[in-house]
């Protein structure tokens, strides 16, 4: 195939990877000039298609936000933040201030304590060597608190531009296009270079003159996502709210999280654990010493998902003694398990590169 180059924003046009920059569908080819599918969306249906990429590109670009004068809208997912961090982002965006949003909080139990929640994700942040100036919760697929986020961009960017940043899947697309649709721009949005890189963004003109950017969103390679189909990643998605799931465990027994994850409870004495996962994601409950033998017959089966067939890595184990009162054994885009009460002492185990760990615990 001759090389082609998309008329909107330059980018060499590719037919194999949906979610990477300059796809077009084969039959996009056949016009002349072609536009990548991304573009095509921009500007007939004024809708923000998410691309991500990884590598020199991202960096170079993240690196260029310090050199601006302008507000780092900072998005995180709720359901997974440990995996939504993009590592070394207060070093790129300098002494820009970061509002961080955390999104999807329509997953969490209607119970939740939203100022726990949010000293919890301060703390979390600081040890990123994160500084916010504010930190909300909002739900930008079911329509919450996105109001009250557009007005705090508004107060903290003070006449200033604004950059929106976040790692794939944390819903940065949805959050930009209700954005759009609330300020009702038509056929203004537009898609610029980043000098230096093969790299475009979007443009969306503010009222002052000023502009909001959408950047390309990080590939976190220990996310779920990538090691699992898309309709098993349709099952670990909680869809709605999390209903919790309340397990009394003697000593030496194992809770399975599908054919993903595996807790086992090693002592002392019998306790509860809660699985906050989606409903979809099968538990099971066996012996500890049995449980070798059954992750081996079982999988993609009993213990499901993944489908059956699926080749994940070697689950790899991770010791852990709870210290504070509660706390959570996290896997990075399934969930977690909150221990009750201090001094338990748990293995955890998940596909090597699936991020595990320990966090007091937030609910
Ligand atoms: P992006 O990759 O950051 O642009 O993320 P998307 O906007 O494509 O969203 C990723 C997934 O999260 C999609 O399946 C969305 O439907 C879902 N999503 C986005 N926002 C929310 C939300 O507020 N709550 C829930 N439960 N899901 C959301």
């Amino acid at each position: 195939m001759d090389e082609r180059f998309c008329a909107g924003c330059g980018v060499k046009i590719q037919t194999s990877d949906e979610h990477a920059l300059g796809y077009a569908p084969k039959s996009a080819l056949q016009h002349d000039p072609v536009v990548c599918q991304r573009c095509f969306r921009l500007t007939h249906y004024n809708e923000i298609q998410e691309v991500s990429l990884t590598g020199d590109d991202f960096l170079n670009m993240l690196s260029q936000i310090a050199e601006k004068d302008a507000l780092v809208v900072y998005l995180v997912d709720l359901f997974d933040i440990a995996g939504s961090w993009v590592p070394g982002l207060q070093r790129f965006v300098g002494n820009n201030p970061i509002l961080l949003v955390g999104n999807k909080k329509d997953l969490f139990p209607k119970s939740t304590n939203e100022h726990k929640l949010i000293s919890w994700i301060q703390r979390a942040a600081r040890e990123q060597g994160l500084k916010p100036v504010d930190i909300f919760l909002m739900s930008a697929g079911k329509n919450h608190g996105l109001d009250e986020v557009a007005a705090q961009i508004d107060y903290y960017r003070q006449g200033r531009d604004v950059y929106v940043v976040g790692a794939t899947n944390v819903g940065k697309s949805t959050f930009i296009n209700h954005l759009i649709q609330q300020s009702g721009s038509e056929s203004v949005i537009t898609t610029s270079r980043f000098p230096g890189t093969t790299l475009d963004f979007i443009e969306i003109p503010l009222d002052d003159g000023c502009n909001l950017y959408d950047t390309p969103g990080v590939v976190n390679a220990h996310q779920v996502a990538h090691f699992i189909e898309t309709r098993d990643y349709k099952k670990v998605m909680p869809a709605k709210e999390i209903k919790p799931k309340v397990f009394q465990l003697n000593e030496n027994q194992t809770l399975f999280l599908g054919g993903l994850a595996r807790v086992d409870y090693i002592g002392p004495s019998k306790r509860s654990l809660i699985a906050y996962v989606a409903s979809s994601l099968l538990i099971h409950r066996t012996k500890t010493d049995q449980a070798d033998d059954l992750y081996a017959r079982q999988l993609g089966h009993l213990l499901a998902p993944p489908s059956e067939g699926t080749i994940l890595p070697k689950m790899e184990r991770y010791d852990f003694r709870t210290e504070e009162n509660d706390s959570d054994v996290v896997f990075s885009g399934l969930g977690w398990i909150t221990i009750k009460g201090k001094g338990a002492r748990v293995s955890a185990y998940a596909p090597k590169g699936i991020g595990v760990s320990l966090r007091p615990s937030i609910i």
